[in-house]
């Protein structure tokens, strides 16, 4: 994907009302800290257009960020993050529930964990409630740069059965500070968003 142009275009509050768009939709959801903002900025070239967090938990905000005028990546509330209070919490949930609902060009969902670490009951929530909604997640494994080689098999495999993935799930593994993985993202963001 060639990015002509980004713009963040809709930014929804709890009581926003979710916006009609023209184009496809592909939304990223994962706790705080997981790297989500870091990879939508590797993902359109930016170094700092998604907020990379000093603050955890601080995005309770959908961002729906316009690509090329062609489509739209939509960046959900970080979840997880332990300070949040559980009325927070509560909202941010029915706020994307409520977007996984509403969205009429929502195309695919994509689910970030961090490849150093087993999947957490929040990320198992995360999933579930997707695949629920009707979605079958694909799973961004992230920070790839900070294990071994050696290792991405083994980690990949904890996550696909930490989650317990619905089989033929596809797991990218992905590095915000080399870029691993952007290529093959893009392809399946394309595969879905793509007339
Ligand atoms: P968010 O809360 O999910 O949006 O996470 P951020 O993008 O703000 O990232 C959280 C922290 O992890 C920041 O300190 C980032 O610099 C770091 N980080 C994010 N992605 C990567 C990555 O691919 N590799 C490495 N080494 N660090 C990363």
């Amino acid at each position: 994907m060639v990015i002509r142009s980004v713009n963040l275009e809709t930014v929804c509050g709890i009581t926003s009302k979710i916006p009609d768009n023209p184009f496809n939709e592909v939304a990223f959801a994962g706790k705080s800290n997981v790297g989500k903002s870091s990879m939508i900025n590797a993902l359109l070239n930016r170094k700092s257009l998604a907020r990379t967090s000093a603050q955890p938990g601080k995005t309770q905000t959908i961002n729906f960020y316009n690509v090329n005028d062609a489509m739209y990546l939509v960046d959900l509330p970080g979840y997880g993050y332990a300070k949040t209070s559980s009325s927070e919490k509560e909202k941010w949930g029915k706020m994307i529930e409520n977007y996984l609902h509403t969205s009429k060009k929502l195309q695919a969902v994509f689910l970030l964990i961090d490849i150093r670490h087993d999947p957490s009951a929040n990320d198992k929530m995360m999933y579930d409630w997707m695949v629920y909604q009707g979605f079958t997640p694909i799973i961004i494994a992230t920070k790839l740069d900070k294990i071994k080689r050696s290792q991405i098999q083994k980690n990949v495999k904890a996550i696909r059965e930490g989650l317990k993935v619905k089989p033929g799930t596809v797991i990218i593994p992905f590095s915000s500070e080399t870029k691993q993985g952007r290529d093959e993202l893009w392809e399946v963001i394309d595969s879905f968003v793509l007339p």
